[in-house]
């Protein structure tokens, strides 16, 4: 049996949901015999080729991540937000409660961090937003897997489910907030 093509991407997030991922442990050697990971920000290969099924972490808070969802949501059949980032907007949109002239001139002229004390406006750097979105404010999602992050146990359950051709419903105490 052919296995299915799964593709994983993070956007504007703590990379917290793909470690949930690698906390499934064992369970994930299991699935490696249902599923190949075609590319992910923890593989070699980074661009998504024609996937099955894309799993995407993280908000959208920048031209770049704009275009690299346009992209995965083009090379997959289905699309999964995983985490709050992804589902709502999560942490990112704090961001959403202040003027970014505000955000990137405390950034980049009044951080204590600062150096050079100028924006950059290089047009190869990506461009911020004017608010930070919810992914299914950019592309199509198919499902939702919340949580902060989810748990291995969810994922676990989600993909499985899946798998077997069934849609995922979560209960709500396979919900996990930290
Ligand atoms: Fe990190 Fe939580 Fe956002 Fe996942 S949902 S990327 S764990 S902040």
């Amino acid at each position: 049996m052919a296995k299915v093509k799964v593709a994983t991407e993070w956007l504007a997030g703590c990379a917290g949901c793909h470690m949930s991922v690698l906390d499934l442990d064992e369970r994930l050697v299991q699935l490696t015999s249902l599923i190949r990971i075609t590319s992910s920000p923890i593989t070699d290969l980074k661009k998504p080729r024609k996937v099955d099924v894309a799993i995407v972490e993280g908000a959208v808070a920048n031209s770049s991540n704009v275009e690299t969802l346009k992209e995965l949501r083009e090379q997959s059949q289905i699309l999964i937000a995983i985490g709050d980032c992804a589902c709502f907007g999560g942490i990112p949109t704090m961001r959403n409660t202040v003027d970014k002239s505000e955000v990137l001139r405390y950034a980049y002229i009044e951080s204590p961090s600062t150096r050079d004390g100028e924006i950059p406006s290089s047009p190869e750097l990506a461009k911020l937003l004017d608010n930070v979105l919810p992914v299914n404010q950019v592309v199509k999602v198919d499902f939702y897997l919340p949580g902060c992050p989810p748990s291995a146990d969810a994922i676990y359950f989600a993909l499985s489910e899946l798998l077997a051709g069934r849609v995922p419903v979560l209960a709500g105490d396979n919900l996990r907030f930290d």
